[in-house]
């Protein structure tokens, strides 16, 4: 059995409980962060960090999340992940355990924190190589999809709509535009120029997505932070996901269409050696 991180506590998974009064539990009343460690180093864990507060701050949920870096190398140890090529940890904070209201508690309450970690296990290089197909999914999520809340209705319910597909990922479509995935971001490709949603309160602004804007311009492709159509998007040469736990994942096909040749192409190829670099190079 694992060993997890309950308010305070490392205990071991089946005895992690929560309140049914968590406002997390009724409400989704909360954020969550999911950070990748490569060998057990904590991948851009200041920009995770940074993320966090914002998302607290917004949510008016009054805890300094700075303490937690050590618990999340110490869930790595604890799990004996310290050498795995890719783990991650899973952190949730709630607002906290108060009989059921809409409203804040009117004294405060301690915010629930909950982590765990487990290991991601990387598509092995074949697998890649062939990409991966999506659906576009119509967005109906809310007008703060900045904030990383677990709210995550409509991303379950567009992630579903992948599988009842049999494909791997959605592509969200909000007023036309191919804006990002239901867990990652989305960049396309025309020519040697990287395209992706703009940053706004329409997406996630991504670890990932900011690392992998980072690499185009250190490997010389000119970018361009601008929404896109649908239409335009079936005219680009590459596609790709963008996630901590999706890294760079070659999208090849959407809505049944081929993107481009259909075939993984050569940016996707070098962001995606380039990200691996990045990270040690591991797995
Ligand atoms: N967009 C959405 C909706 C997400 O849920 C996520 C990650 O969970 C991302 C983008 C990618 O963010 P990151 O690269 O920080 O994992």
């Amino acid at each position: 059995m694992s060993t997890v991180y309950l308010n305070g506590e490392y205990v071991s998974k089946d005895q992690a409980f929560i309140s049914v009064d968590d406002r997390g539990f009724l409400f989704g009343d909360g954020i969550y962060e999911v950070t990748s460690a490569y060998r057990g180093k904590l991948f851009r864990f200041d920009r995770h960090l940074a993320r966090m507060k914002r998302g607290l701050s917004a949510l008016r949920i009054d805890l300094d999340p700075s303490g937690l870096e050590e618990v999340h190398t110490r869930l790595l140890k604890e799990n004996g992940l310290e050498d795995a090529p890719v783990a991650y940890v899973y952190l949730q904070i709630t607002r906290g355990v108060a009989k059921r209201s809409h409203r804040f508690p009117a004294s405060p309450v301690a915010p629930t924190v909950y982590m765990f970690a487990g290991q991601y296990t990387r598509p092995a290089r074949e697998q890649w190589e062939q990409g991966y197909k999506a659906v576009t999914v119509n967005d109906v999520r809310w007008a703060r999809r900045d904030l990383k809340t677990i709210q995550l209705l409509p991303n379950v319910l567009g992630a579903q709509a992948s599988g009842d597909h049999g494909v791997d990922e959605i592509v969200f479509v909000q007023d036309g535009m191919a804006i990002e995935g239901s867990h990652n971001n989305f960049f396309m490709v025309f020519g040697e120029t990287l395209v992706t949603h703009p940053l706004s309160n329409q997406i996630l602004p991504g670890i990932t997505r900011e690392v992998v804007l980072e690499l185009a311009g250190t490997l010389g492709y000119e970018v361009q932070e601008r929404s896109v159509t649908v239409e335009e998007m079936f005219a680009a040469d590459e596609a790709f996901h963008s996630g901590t736990l999706s890294e760079v994942k070659p999208c090849v096909e959407v809505d049944g269409r081929a993107i481009g040749d259909g075939r993984v192409g050569p940016v996707t190829r070098s962001l995606f050696d380039a990200f691996l670099a990045e990270t040690g190079g591991t797995g």
